[in-house]
């Protein structure tokens, strides 16, 4: 028995992949690199941007019409002598994350009305963090630290389609690090939607950053919000004592970003200079609609105080563009922070609308397509191409 494994969207999907295929592989099935060629394929989903779901979409068709191709047998099996049955599609990720959590039940059983080609939508959270993941990438170590996401930016699905945010206790993620680490390992990136809440979940107690179990003790108010007590600085430390050359993390919301993480990433070395600190929109009006939790005032008073204390350091950034209500002046103000804020490099995305969003739900896709094209162009000439 063949898998054939289609991974979409971000590093957390990649991560999730290399425990699946650890799944498949001890269930007794032997990866292939052609889906043509496998019984069963496996699609890893994303659906935060309409050009991955578009292609999630495209290849379970792909897959069906060669399912239903009556003369293929006889052209492929010279190839592959692969003597076929129908191949079998299996749907996890964000697609069917998004039906699973619905508890009505209603969109499980739309997906299957729309996709009665796919047999099964596997929820995710089966796939065990204790499963030993098969690495792809040979020199960093990818090792997630969190799962969900509770901040529900107003633009987006994640935490519809993986829940709001799960931390792995520290001690299991500290025994993945050391087993990598005597694989030879030299890398870790660690990864969350959010690493920077990690442990806002756990129960506070000494080993993540609290000394009580009343959670209204371990609070802190950043940025002009109430936020639990996050423990991301206190595993980082952890990490960065072991023997790892470079260890570096996604995704950071500067909400949470601590002035106890910043004196943890000054102290050691090993950790990343590369910081990626996605800033989303320069304007306020527009951050507010998108619930991101700070001004473009808090966002430069948050680099400038990283840069203050961290030597070398260096910025990365996400911003979208044409968010409805971002008109010209607006914009404007997503280029006076690009300016002032000097990333190294930024990832761009047009904005648009997920549904099952609020910002779906409550906001117009008012920007028309050319003029998002115009300011991706300027903001990447600006950024990208200096
Ligand atoms: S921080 Fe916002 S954009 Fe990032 S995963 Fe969470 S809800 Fe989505």
């Amino acid at each position: 028995m063949k898998f054939f494994i289609k991974t979409f969207g971000c590093i957390q999907n990649t991560a999730d992949s290399e425990r699946i295929k650890a799944f498949y592989w001890n269930k007794g099935y032997k990866e292939v690199d052609n889906w043509k060629e496998a019984n069963l394929v496996i699609i890893n989903t994303c659906i935060i941007r309409e050009s991955a779901a578009n292609r999630v979409y495209g290849l379970i068709n792909e897959i069906d019409k060669w399912n239903k191709d009556k003369d293929r047998n006889k052209i492929y099996d010279l190839e592959f002598k692969n003597k076929t049955k129908n191949i079998e599609i299996i749907v996890t990720g964000c697609l069917s994350g998004l039906a699973n959590k619905d508890k009505s039940g209603k969109k499980m059983a739309q997906l299957k009305r729309d996709f009665p080609e796919v047999s099964e939508f596997l929820p995710i959270e089966k796939i065990s963090f204790k499963i030993d993941p098969i690495r792809d990438k040979k020199k960093i170590a990818l090792i997630p630290i969190s799962f969900g996401c509770s901040n529900f930016c107003s633009y987006c699905i994640v935490p519809f389609a993986r829940g709001t945010e799960i931390s792995r206790p520290m001690e299991d993620i500290l025994k993945e690090i050391d087993g990598v680490i005597k694989n030879g390992f030299k890398e870790v990136l660690l990864i969350g939607q959010n690493v920077n809440s990690y442990g806002a979940d756990l129960k506070p107690s000494p080993a993540c950053g609290g000394t009580s179990l009343d959670r209204e003790a371990v609070s802190i108010v950043h940025m002009g919000k109430k936020r639990f007590h996050s423990s991301f600085h206190i595993l980082l430390e952890e990490v960065a004592k072991k023997d790892l050359g470079k260890i570096s993390f996604v995704s950071s919301n500067p909400w949470d970003f601590s002035d106890e993480l910043i004196e943890i990433i000054a102290k050691y070395p090993n950790i990343d200079r590369l910081l990626h600190l996605p800033f989303q929109a320069g304007d306020d009006e527009v951050l507010k609609k998108m619930n991101r939790g700070y001004t473009s005032d808090e966002y430069l008073a948050l680099v400038k105080k990283i840069r203050s204390q961290i030597k070398d350091v260096r910025f990365s950034t996400d911003i979208i563009i044409g968010f409805p209500g971002e008109n010209e002046k607006a914009f404007q103000n997503t280029v006076k922070l690009c300016k002032k804020a000097k990333f190294e490099i930024a990832y761009l995305n047009k904005y648009s609308p997920r549904k099952g969003t609020v910002s779906a739900k409550l906001y117009k896709d008012e920007i028309p397509q050319s003029e998002k094209k115009r300011r991706w162009k300027i903001l990447n000439e600006l950024i990208n191409k200096k």
